[in-house]
């Protein structure tokens, strides 16, 4: 099923489907009492936060992590029920938010829980320890400030997790520091299991933790780019590898087909010199939709009538021109595919990520700005 809309100009289509499959991949892989919560921030990777979350709230996931209180409160005003944990830092004046819309908040570190705690509202916290990455928790070693934290009379723990840093890496000394990341988790959950203290829900992996230490049993594992369909980057070889399917699909326009002679140059800087007499398509899409301005190698392009048409000189900010020479039926108002959603194409995700020297998790989420779903 795809769903799709905004059709003028440039849209991003979502392959439910697709979505559906990763879920079930992903749960194949994860231990049996461990449940998926799904990583729905920076507008689910530019997919479109309520439609991806809607989707799976009606086929069963009911735990997810936003980065920010205002992504939260989107989705509980759209309705969607379970577990919203909020990863960021939010400051204690917007405790009643965080009550009223059920969210569950990330006590960043000891002076968070403080500052929070003195509002005397009471609210579902996740406490985050700091195991190595230095972004953000309580030390690993601080055992007296978590236990005080689990005590505060305001503040119901209901959740105790960490972060690995290079779960993703293939390096031996990224491997022993990432089992020591787990090791220091762990010790700390023992200690505080010694002490008598009921355990709430634990988590630690995000997806590479998933793909590459499927045999860690916690509560949750917070995926994110892997729902997606995709991996960091295509060279990835995790020790697990699903049989993930892109979601989203970019679409856009011809709206301009013109006879340029030889010779002729096309684009800013003029970097592009017509070696024969050519048919130039301009397709309204460019950087200021997300694309990097840097994508596309220049033997690629994008796809018309199923055949790929090279680019022709620089994106611009909102169009960008492509060589239709070799393309007979092209006419003005077709539609064109500038990412598709088969990992196994030139147009993936993961190839344009690669040849723009970047990670998918960033190409995704900067593709939400301005087109729609
Ligand atoms: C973004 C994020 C995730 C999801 O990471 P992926 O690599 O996309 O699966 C998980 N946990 C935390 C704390 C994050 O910030």
């Amino acid at each position: 099923m795809k769903a799709g809309y905004y059709k003028e100009r440039a849209w991003i289509e979502v392959n439910l489907a697709h979505l559906e499959h990763n879920v079930r991949q992903l749960q194949k892989i994860m231990p049996e009492s461990c449940e998926l919560m799904a990583v729905v921030k920076t507008d689910a990777y530019g997919h479109g936060a309520v439609l991806i979350a809607k989707h799976l709230n009606r086929i069963g996931v009911h735990a997810f992590a936003v980065a920010t209180i205002d992504e939260g409160i989107q989705l509980r005003k759209a309705g969607i029920h379970g577990m919203i944990l909020i990863l960021g830092y939010t400051g204690p004046e917007r405790i009643r938010d965080i009550k009223n819309n059920r969210l569950t908040q990330t006590v960043v570190d000891y002076k968070h829980a403080i500052e929070l705690s003195v509002r005397r509202v009471r609210i579902r916290v996740h406490l985050k320890i700091d195991t190595g990455m230095h972004r953000l928790g309580i030390p690993f070693d601080s055992i007296r400030d978590v236990q005080s934290v689990i005590q505060m009379k305001y503040l119901n723990v209901t959740g105790i997790y960490s972060h690995l840093s290079c779960a993703d890496s293939e390096d031996t000394d990224d491997i022993a520091f990432t089992r020591l990341q787990i090791v220091r988790f762990q010790n700390l959950i023992d200690t505080l299991n010694d002490n008598g203290i009921q355990l709430p829900k634990l988590h630690l992996q995000s997806s590479y933790g998933l793909l590459n230490y499927p045999d860690l049993k916690y509560d949750y594992v917070r995926c994110g780019i892997a729902l997606y369909g995709v991996l960091s980057s295509a060279s990835d070889k995790p020790k697990v590898s699903p049989d993930l399917r892109p979601v989203l699909s970019v679409k856009a326009r011809v709206t301009h087909l013109q006879n340029v002679n030889r010779g002729e140059a096309i684009g800013y800087g003029r970097t592009f010199i017509c070696e024969r007499d050519s048919i130039i398509a301009t397709v309204s899409i460019g950087y200021g939709d997300g694309l990097p301005r840097n994508m596309y190698p220049a033997s690629a392009g994008i796809m018309i009538n199923e055949k790929i048409a090279p680019l022709a000189g620089r994106i611009s900010m909102d169009q960008l021109m492509v060589d239709v020479t070799d393309i007979k039926s092209v006419k003005e108002g077709n539609i064109v595919t500038v990412i598709n959603d088969q990992n196994s194409c030139v147009l993936s995700v993961q190839q344009l990520a690669e040849s723009s020297g970047t990670i998918t998790n960033e190409l995704l989420c900067r593709l939400g700005c301005r087109i729609k779903h």
